[in-house]
């Protein structure tokens, strides 16, 4: 028997029909198409909130946003204006969502990159409303917490002490919707970060948001493999290079400045 209330039914007969444009590049890219694109909810430029035309998870709804017209663009190079309009938009359409009553939880999140778990390349995120689970019912404080990196304006990013899964997990944290351009500046460093001085190797990361007691966080992950100490044992790890990530990141982006107390 499945449990709806604990795992979400992946749907195999729509899963078989959706485009894969990261395994198999010939693959004709449907956000590029956008003259077929259809359900559309919103959009502001080229930015466009439509509902998924492969929804794959049984008991949700499913929306995409797509976040350019530029297939081979991607967040750490928008310019700071754009990213802020876009982090403003999804934000404001997760918690509509949230706000409306049919779901039980509203995840936000986006794949970047063969390892994320995406499978379209053109960038985009996504807002998917739950009806049956609560993401929250798993969540623990310390999931968030860490080692301040910066913070200004309301917000704050601080690299994981306790990581969900393993080794780096950035987490970027408001208590008000007012800091969210402040939000959307932390988010693409810590994606610039990932994809250009974390490490040679690392072309992947996942973004998730929660809106966790009064708090809306943002969780930027470069990703791996997953070890199988989690996979099997659900063991996280966490890495003894915490320092020096913390230290790149405050002289690249930051000018060297510590925030007070650390
Ligand atoms: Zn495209």
């Amino acid at each position: 028997m499945i449990d709806n209330n604990t795992h979400l039914q992946f749907l195999f007969n729509i899963g078989e029909k959706k485009p894969n444009s990261i395994d198999n590049s010939s693959t004709i890219c449907p956000f590029c198409n956008t003259k077929n694109l259809t359900d559309i909810l919103d959009r502001e430029d080229s930015i466009i909130l439509l509902k998924n035309k492969y929804p794959t998870l049984d008991n949700t709804l499913q929306t995409v946003i797509i976040e350019t017209d530029d297939c081979d663009g991607n967040m750490s190079t928008y310019s700071k204006q754009y990213m802020r309009k876009l982090i403003q938009f999804g934000v404001k359409h997760w918690l509509n969502m949230e706000n409306n009553g049919e779901f039980k939880s509203v995840v936000f999140f986006k794949n970047h990159g063969p390892y994320s778990g995406g499978t379209i390349k053109h960038p985009h995120m996504q807002i998917v409303g739950l009806k049956n689970i609560d993401y929250k019912e798993s969540l623990k404080d310390e999931f968030f917490e860490g080692t301040v990196i910066h913070e200004s304006d309301g917000a704050l990013i601080n690299l994981s002490s306790k990581p969900r899964v393993g080794f780096t997990e950035f987490n970027i944290i408001i208590t008000d919707m007012k800091h969210v351009d402040t939000m959307a500046d932390y988010v693409q460093i810590a994606v610039h970060f990932i994809l250009n001085n974390f490490s040679a190797s690392c072309g992947s990361f996942n973004l998730f948001f929660y809106h966790w007691k009064d708090n809306f966080i943002c969780k930027a992950i470069p990703r791996y493999v997953t070890s199988p100490l989690f996979v099997g044992y659900s063991i996280p790890q966490v890495s003894n290079r915490m320092d020096k990530v913390i230290e790149k990141m405050q002289q690249l982006y930051f000018n060297g400045e510590k925030p007070l107390g650390n």
